[in-house]
């Protein structure tokens, strides 16, 4: 059975001395974790995460990158750059990417590609918003979401992580029923087989209000290998309470 992976999403928060703190007190509560751990945190303090984080099992990563390779992009960071400073995770497609930087499917392929093609794991959300899944739509949104990544990467479909992110979960304080999430992991995981001989490699992670409490009934779904956390994750007590369900 593959370990399972947690991943910090950090959104933007965090300064020099809260980021040094919590990651105190994570890395001081790790005994006893053997799952996989991550925190993806704003770009500015992916150096310190470089600093800090050097001997530690927790890896880091970011929260998004460029579409483009190099250029007059400005504000823009890129894969080469995020390659710099030891990035090995990226999150691309977030929710709140496509909602407010109007973000499509095509440009979130893209950007799985260019991280690839860093040697950085892309983090593929996708996910279905509330109107959505009251209109039967959310097998068709996640598919699709998912289709346009697989379209653009081929055989390098096996080394990006998948992160299932129903938009109304997140930051709302709803969680998916158990349930309700494995059965959308079960299909997704269909269609990277469908993908990909080597798909069962790949993590697929349930991100939305997964919190202390909730974290070991989502994490006993068969396809469910991990976790995508938000607000929890800048808890140390709430975050590694996760990362110790995830270990058993
Ligand atoms: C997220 O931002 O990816 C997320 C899942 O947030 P939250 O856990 O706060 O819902």
């Amino acid at each position: 059975m593959k370990s399972k992976l947690i991943v910090g999403n950090w959104k933007m928060n965090g300064g020099l001395r809260t980021n040094s703190a919590l990651l105190e007190a994570i890395q001081s509560g790790l005994s006893g974790v053997t799952c996989r751990a991550a925190v993806c945190v704003p770009a500015p303090y992916l150096a310190q995460m470089q600093t800090l984080l050097a001997d530690s099992p927790v890896a880091w990563g970011a929260q998004d990158v460029s579409a483009h390779e190099a250029g007059a992009y400005t504000g823009e960071v890129s894969a080469t750059m995020l390659q710099d400073f030891g990035v090995r995770y990226c999150i691309v497609g977030h929710s709140e990417r496509r909602q407010y930087h109007s973000e499509t499917d095509a440009l979130v392929a893209v950007k799985a590609q260019r991280a690839l093609s860093a040697g950085i794991t892309p983090i593929v959300c996708v996910g279905e918003t509330q109107a959505e899944r009251e209109a039967g739509q959310t097998e068709a949104v996640v598919k699709r979401q998912l289709a346009a990544v697989i379209h653009a990467n081929g055989h390098c479909i096996s080394e990006i992580v998948v992160a299932y992110e129903p938009v109304w979960a997140i930051g709302t304080g709803l969680t998916a029923a158990p349930e309700q999430a494995q059965a959308v992991h079960a299909l997704l995981r269909k269609q990277l087989q469908a993908a990909s001989s080597q798909a069962d490699r790949i993590a697929i992670l349930y991100g939305g209000s997964m919190n202390a409490v909730n974290a070991a009934t989502l994490l006993a779904q068969p396809d469910i290998d991990g976790g995508l956390v938000g607000g929890a994750a800048l808890q140390a007590d709430d975050f590694l309470t996760i990362l110790n369900s995830a270990s058993r």
